[in-house]
């Protein structure tokens, strides 16, 4: 058969895809999916390619007439599937978990389907109202009072960034919207004060809103890498007397490295007094608000100005939905809104119209998956998920603390867990490539994928559990393949 015969009708008149194509085409992707759900840990998760080699596979020129359906399907079956890093496996424990959960993928798939555009509430009122309503629920699992209120965004670094700006712009008589930062005398160069282990999305931040990375500034750390507040005093203090102009100080609750997590309410006296803003960046931690038993990590959040916590890190929703709280919308509609003619609407002001909080026009309908995954695990669902998550991190842990030749370097409250092997004779930075060694190691062998960070200048692994996937069993296959590959480390070429 041709091509030809095989491509539709369809495709070659001016119309879109038939309903009755699209129709068995869905039910085929829908089969697709549950099939790479089902056969994950059939893949390696770190896949075995070189650089180049999947678009070295593909034609390097977009074809100029119709391909038939099951040839593209075929293509990303064998050539896009395999290849990718596959986040979704219970072996993935690198970074942060993002996991999508099945009941988020519908969410996704729906939001797809209607293509909401959610600008404002003319053009997007259901899409408007259960995103108010999403954010809301998530208020109430976070533990945070009704003065909060917010909006998603994509990524943690855009909520972060968006927040940096508002917070710039609600420096008195600065004026920054209208009048831009360069070339004005009455302006002191702007301070932002992070950790030492905070996220560079700040300082990408500071970039975009024309502080500059030299208009960061990184606080002391404490022997479990949380923010020093009287660091942070002095700082502030030294910074006013040499004419500069403090405006913000953003703590993490939940560091990128090891989940350290900066006191909240002392930070937030500082801010009050000091009147400066306070951001909070709880992109992965933040999720265990909804524990009880984990909410005093919190405790004091309740007076930052923003909070940023992601959804799709650690809440199984799928990539991307970032949460982005505040305590005073008109912060941010002060900051960014605009309505020029042609998005003027009939409807009264008290419609929430999201284009005006941010930089995007343009918005996905983000809330639809999260409603839709709320309501089949139950907040009840979801808390236990995450208690479960925190349980394999601490039987984790005791296995590392129990072993004489591995040591922990960092606490664990959520579902991180930092270390390293250290058997004796080792200099400092022969222990660096040991462990980089077994990290290798351990990561070629597909079953599991971890990574690493620097802890006061020592290499440091880190593995991390969040997928529901996931159960006991994988975390001791982990633990496992490191403890073979720490035997036979020094051993194995590094290729
Ligand atoms: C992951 C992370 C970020 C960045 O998240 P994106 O959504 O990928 O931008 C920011 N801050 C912290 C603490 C993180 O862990």
């Amino acid at each position: 058969m041709s091509d030809e015969k095989r491509t539709t009708s369809a495709q070659h008149d001016l119309t879109d895809m038939g309903n009755d194509e699209f129709r068995d085409a869905a039910h085929t992707v829908a089969d697709h999916v549950a099939d790479y759900l089902e056969r994950l840990e059939s893949y390696p998760v770190l896949p075995r390619i070189e650089p180049g080699e999947t678009r070295a596979a593909m034609s390097s020129a977009p074809p100029a007439a119709p391909e038939p359906l099951d040839d593209i399907l075929s293509d990303y079956r064998t050539l896009i599937e395999p290849n990718i890093t596959h986040w979704q496996h219970p072996g993935f424990m690198a970074y942060f978990p993002s996991v999508a959960s099945g009941p988020g993928i519908l969410g996704e798939w729906l939001a797809a389907g209607l293509n909401s555009n959610v600008m404002f509430w003319r053009n997007a009122p259901a899409s408007t109202e259960v995103e108010q309503l999403v954010v809301d629920w998530m208020r109430q699992m976070l533990g945070l009072p009704d003065d909060y209120d917010g909006m998603f965004t994509d990524t943690a670094s855009i909520s972060s960034m968006l927040c940096i700006v508002a917070a710039r712009h609600a420096i008195p008589g600065l004026d920054s919207n209208q009048r831009g930062l360069a070339g004005r005398a009455d302006v002191k160069p702007l301070r932002i004060y992070v950790s030492a282990e905070a996220h560079m999305s700040i300082e990408k931040a500071a970039i975009v809103a024309g502080i500059g990375r030299d208009g960061v500034r990184h606080i002391d750390v404490d022997d479990r890498y949380r923010m020093r507040p009287d660091a942070l005093e002095e700082a502030i203090a030294e910074d006013r007397e040499a004419g500069l102009q403090p405006f913000c100080v953003v703590g993490t609750l939940g560091t990128t490295s090891s989940a350290a997590v900066d006191p909240a309410a002392e930070l937030a006296r500082i801010c009050e007094r000091e009147r400066l803003w306070l951001h909070l960046d709880a992109a992965y931690a933040g999720a265990a608000a909804l524990i009880p038993e984990k909410r005093s990590h919190f405790d004091g959040w309740e007076h930052a100005d923003s909070i940023v916590v992601n959804p799709h890190k650690w809440m199984f929703t799928p990539f991307d939905a970032s949460l982005l709280l505040f305590r005073d919308a008109s912060h941010f509609r002060n900051a960014f809104s605009l309505v020029p003619e042609y998005l003027r609407t009939d409807v009264s002001e008290d419609v929430r119209n999201f284009n005006e909080y941010g930089v995007q026009l343009g918005r996905r309908f983000r809330a639809l998956k999260l409603w839709m995954q709320i309501r089949y695990f139950g907040v009840d669902g979801i808390v236990a998920r995450l208690r479960e998550h925190c349980r394999m991190a601490r039987e984790f842990a005791s296995w590392v603390d129990a072993a004489d030749d591995w040591e922990r370097l960092a606490p664990v409250d959520f579902g991180l867990v930092c270390f390293r092997h250290r058997p004796t004779g080792l200099a400092p930075a022969e222990l660096d490539e040991h462990n980089e060694r077994i990290m290798g190691r351990v990561n070629r062998d597909g079953r599991v994928y971890i990574s690493h960070t620097a802890l006061s200048g020592r290499l440091t692994l880190r593995a991390v559990f969040g997928n529901p996937r996931a159960t006991m069993e994988h975390v001791r296959t982990c633990w496992r393949l490191l403890q073979e590959a720490s035997s036979g480390a020094d051993q194995v070429p590094t290729s």
